[in-house]
């Protein structure tokens, strides 16, 4: 059956941005506004119906739109433009970032099958993974954030999909992405990342071996905390299976929503340099605090990180977290309600600051022996002197709790 799902630019009609620079294709890239009487933004194409002009179309569907849960101009506009930043064959949409982990899982996943999952992952993967996973008959292993290439030793014949996730959630450990995927793929399973911390912008997975690249578009895609989205990008050889398991599932994305994505990338990559001038200004004060044990930033020359960092990503986005030196959740508790510009609330990405405190209970390989508490830390756009003020009062408060 046609789907007639044309991403690539016309090259008759179309300028091709995908070999200009990033900034360039977060401006232009996604719609041609010739398409719609010049008028620079995509319509916000509200559908379920699309009409026929006759029964043998119909019958056919030969025509490029064929109902909404299978694309409009709008969905096309953003997954256009994603694939031109990740240089993917194809993108979906779907409704939040957790959205966007499970239904690759599900589509490259059957009983009987393998994987294995970076220890340090988001924890609602995790918890994916150990409850409907696990129900479906299929076997999961998690592994050390620092494998690199040894994860050759945990693959199995049944290994079908290798889960990357690089920095890692909340305590940032930095993946050796290129070997994980190099030694995954040559036991036969397709290597997934999500890129949520970095963005295209600063990390291209397709371009280090991954063949599925996952983003919380919630995050800095939206970037005003009010949106919530995902998108997957395949390379050739995943996206069928990807595209199919899509409309399979049903699980599209809401027309605004992607409206309010596309325009967030717009601006992303000047709010990006921000949150990373910002961020690291701050990672760096950090560092010489009292009270201060380490700052869990792969962007510091300190973390352990750093040089596989340098190499494979060109930026850093705006969270990162702190250890603080002694005390546990007494301390923590204090520190977050010292702060007045930081708001305590889970989530990251958007233009306001916020913090939470870190709980690591889940992990069983990426166990650190922390000498206090973790406190991540997301740098909005406010002055770094307001949110450097604020983190004090934080630190001496939870100095004051000892
Ligand atoms: C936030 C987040 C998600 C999930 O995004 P939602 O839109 O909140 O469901 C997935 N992965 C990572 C790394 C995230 O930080």
């Amino acid at each position: 059956m046609p789907c007639n799902r044309t991403r690539q630019a016309d090259p008759m009609t179309k300028r091709d941005y995908s070999s200009t620079g990033i900034h360039t294709r977060l401006a232009h890239s996604g719609n041609d506004p010739r398409d719609f009487y010049g008028f620079v933004n995509p319509p916000v194409v509200h559908a379920s119906t699309v009409l026929f002009p006759d029964a043998a179309t119909m019958a056919a569907r030969n025509q490029k739109y064929t109902y909404g849960t299978r694309g409009t101009p709008t969905t096309d506009a953003l997954a256009g433009a994603i694939d031109a930043l990740e240089g993917s064959a194809g993108t979906i949409l779907v409704p939040s970032g957790l959205a966007a982990v499970t239904l690759p899982l599900l589509a490259f996943l059957s009983a009987g099958d393998h994987v294995l999952i970076v220890d340090s992952v988001y924890h609602p993967t995790r918890n994916f993974a150990d409850t409907m996973l696990k129900r479906l008959g299929v076997e999961v292993d998690y592994y050390d954030p620092l494998v690199g290439a040894e994860i050759a030793a945990l693959m199995k014949p049944n290994t079908k999909v290798v889960f990357t996730e690089s920095p890692g959630s909340n305590t940032f450990e930095m993946q050796d992405i290129p070997a994980v995927a190099h030694a995954a793929k040559a036991g036969g399973a397709v290597v997934m990342m999500d890129n949520t911390w970095a963005t295209p912008v600063y990390f291209r997975p397709l371009e280090h071996g991954v063949d599925i690249s996952i983003h919380a578009a919630t995050k800095y895609p939206a970037g005003h905390s009010d949106v919530l989205l995902g998108t997957v990008s395949a390379n050739e050889a995943c996206w069928p299976k990807l595209i199919e398991t899509h409309y399979t599932m049903g699980c599209c994305a809401a027309p605004d929503d992607v409206y309010q994505v596309l325009r967030g990338l717009r601006t992303m990559g000047v709010r990006l340099e921000r949150h990373q001038q910002s961020a690291l200004e701050i990672a760096r004060w950090l560092e010489g605090q009292p009270g201060v044990a380490r700052v869990l930033h792969p962007g510091l020359a300190s973390h352990p990180g750093h040089e596989i960092w340098k190499r494979d990503f060109s930026g850093s986005s705006g969270i990162f977290s702190v250890v603080l030196d002694g005390g546990g959740e007494k301390q923590g508790h204090a520190f977050l309600d010292a702060l007045e510009i930081f708001g305590l609330g889970y989530s990251w990405g958007g233009y306001e600051s916020l913090a939470v405190l870190v709980w690591l209970g889940d992990r069983t390989v990426a166990k650190a022996d922390y000498e206090g508490p973790v406190l991540r830390l997301q740098i909005g756009l406010e002055n770094v002197e307001d949110i450097k003020a604020d983190i004090a009062r934080g630190l001496a408060a939870a100095a004051g709790a000892r």
